[in-house]
């Protein structure tokens, strides 16, 4: 493991380093697999887990209630450790469970693509954006450990993808992982989604129906939430400055409104539920 340390000039072994250290000696072995050093892209998911979950009517916030022995939002880490498309994923949690997260959840399960938990915020967008800049945060780590490493230069050239994922929808597949992937390859912005099966109405203040949409171009929005990671940072970073951002509930918004990049549905599975009433759990 030495050799692997010093390669990447990690070698204050404390902390987020030896995070650090132990998830590239686990990719190391995966090289194989996919050529990450040589590859000129990296995936990175930002999983949420900062929610109250104030819906569920219940101290224990939804993301850690237990499904089959297991806390929901072991299922979510789960499918993106095994998934291939995958190469590391950033947790994101309210600031007094992370102790919780790293001992009963990411070290018990042996969850090694996890290179760092951070705190969320107030609103989903704060917690996303915090995950945000724990990826920029890994990145400059790296590429500072690595500028005096001709071996690491790949690293700098890497095209960068994060798939914002909420940790409450435990139902994801390898396949919407994969479909995400290919969209975001060709498109930059991608959203997992689909088709809308009932009919939608808007309606007035007081209840009543003002238009129906056409429902063939309505879908129906989950995530993951997939782009090239400098573009959303960028279109965060403008978001976060705007006092009149309004109400932000997806990171397609933030895209759609602060950048001019259209972002595509990828077509998902309906059983991609968001675990959010106690109904959810049967
Ligand atoms: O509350 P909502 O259902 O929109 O939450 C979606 C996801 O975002 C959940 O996984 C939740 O844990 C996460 N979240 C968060 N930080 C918040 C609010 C929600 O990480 N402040």
């Amino acid at each position: 493991y030495r050799y692997e340390f010093d390669n990447y000039g990690i070698k204050n072994v404390c902390g987020l380093e030896i995070i650090v250290g132990k998830i590239y000696i686990d990719k190391y072995k995966a090289a194989d697999r996919k050529n990450i050093y040589n590859s000129e892209e990296k995936v990175i998911a930002i999983v949420l887990a900062g929610g109250r979950g104030s819906r569920m009517n219940s101290s224990i916030p939804k993301q850690f209630m237990n499904i089959n022995d297991r806390p929901v939002i072991y299922y979510s880490l789960k499918t993106f450790q095994e998934s291939d498309v995958i190469d590391e994923i950033i947790l994101v949690t309210g600031k007094n469970d992370i102790e919780y997260c790293k001992n009963e959840i990411v070290d018990k399960y042996n969850f090694t693509k996890v290179m760092d938990i951070v705190a969320g915020g107030a609103e989903r967008y704060n917690s996303v954006y915090n995950g945000l800049k724990a990826v920029k945060k890994i990145n400059e780590r790296i590429k500072k450990f690595s500028e005096n490493d001709v071996a690491n230069d790949n690293i700098e050239k890497s095209e960068e993808y994060v798939m914002i994922h909420d940790g409450a929808r435990a139902c994801i597949t390898d396949e919407i992982i994969q479909n995400c992937y290919t969209d975001v390859k060709n498109y930059k912005a991608c959203v997992a989604a689909v088709p809308v099966k009932d009919t939608i109405k808007v309606t007035d203040d007081n209840g009543f129906a003002i238009n129906t949409p056409d429902r063939s171009t309505l879908w129906q929005v989950q995530t993951p939430q997939t782009f090239e990671f400098k573009l959303v940072y960028e279109a965060y970073n403008k978001m976060i400055k705007d006092d009149n951002r309004g109400n932000i509930t997806d990171d397609a918004m933030v895209v759609e409104n602060y950048s001019n990049t259209k972002v595509k549905m990828s077509l998902s599975q309906y059983s991609n539920i968001k675990i959010t009433t106690p109904d959810a759990i049967v």
